[in-house]
């Protein structure tokens, strides 16, 4: 990643979910998202990791305005996302695409291929004629990694590695400056898994594209990211460079979490010290009063339980933490 300017500046940003069951029972929110704030630079890929449930997708969506946000803003290009409508959120959306976790989900079964790459090109009038879309069509197979006679070919046909490759095919068919990689690998094989993050990267590199990439394999998305944001509960905890992040984590949520991933190296891995967390994810609709991690921290003092810590700087780092405080 050179110098390079902020193509999104995410601010306090809050997605609550009503979950209240029936009219008279007392209201309950899912704080999915809770006062979140990052920035993503041109030609970034900024990786976002944390267990199932800590609000990484919902952020995810969020920044793509398929969720509403409760307050907050998403500023890409100078402009909120958050406050977009009609016409002008139709063409944001030709800049930001995204790609889904599940590709056999993902692709409509009754289309071809073909179709379903040209149908992003038809809705924001990219070309006014069928065959230059055809021909479109062609060179983002070729770009993907597949042929271009799958273009008269049904999803069906497919394998999983291949369908995520028509899913990015689709993603690029509007030319956009920023894509959000929803967990785009983990419903894949491991053998294919690698494949599909190198062609992202050279994708990447050949476009200009900004990424931002959702996965809760903390090793994969060191692999891709320049910066990694982990998320415990609704929070961003810990951000900074993904080596460091990834060899020197500072918040203890961060540590636990590289803690519990397999080393190939049987020697290796017989001298790690391995983090087991206690107890169960507290529930979003009642989180903890203080530190989101404090029912689980082993480093948790009083302190902890009754006051939230705020991010801040420490080294290339912004950590949510009361042990970093001066
Ligand atoms: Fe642990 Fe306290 Fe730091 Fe939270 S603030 S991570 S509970 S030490």
């Amino acid at each position: 990643m050179s110098e390079n300017k902020v193509i999104l500046s995410v601010r306090n940003l809050k997605t609550y979910f009503d979950v209240t069951k029936g009219i008279f029972s007392p209201r309950q929110i899912v704080k999915a998202v809770d006062d979140v704030s990052f920035d993503i630079m041109e030609n970034e890929t900024f990786g976002l990791v944390g267990e199932s449930g800590c609000g990484k997708t919902t952020l995810g969506r969020t920044i793509v305005k398929l969720y509403e946000p409760e307050s907050g803003s998403i500023i890409f290009e100078g402009k909120d996302i958050a406050k977009m409508k009609g016409k002008e959120l139709t063409a944001f959306r030709k800049d930001m695409q995204m790609i889904f976790q599940d590709p056999y989900a993902s692709l409509n079964p009754r289309m071809t291929v073909g179709e379903i790459i040209k149908e992003p090109m038809i809705i924001h009038n990219i070309y006014d004629n069928d065959k230059d879309r055809e021909d479109r069509v062609v060179e983002l197979l070729k770009i993907v990694g597949l042929k271009p006679d799958h273009i008269r070919r049904y999803p069906a046909e497919f394998s999983g590695g291949q369908r995520q490759r028509v899913g990015i095919a689709r993603a690029l068919a509007v030319n956009p400056k920023f894509i959000v990689c929803d967990e785009p690998i983990s419903a894949l094989d491991v053998s294919i898994q690698a494949q599909v993050v190198n062609l992202l990267k050279d994708i990447q590199k050949e476009m200009g594209l900004s990424y931002l990439f959702v996965a809760h394999d903390l090793s994969m998305v060191k692999h891709i990211s320049d910066r990694i944001g982990v998320m415990y509960l609704g929070q961003m905890v810990e951000l900074g460079p993904a080596n460091d992040v990834y060899h020197r984590p500072l918040h203890p949520y961060t540590t636990a979490l590289l803690s519990a991933i397999p080393i190939p190296d049987p020697d290796v891995a017989k001298k790690k010290q391995r983090i087991v967390l206690e107890g169960e994810v507290p529930s979003p609709i009642n989180p903890p009063k203080g530190c989101p991690f404090c029912t689980r921290c082993p480093k948790a003092t009083e302190r902890c339980h009754k006051e939230r810590p705020v991010p801040i700087e420490v080294g290339t780092r912004k950590v949510a933490c009361h042990l970093y405080e001066k």
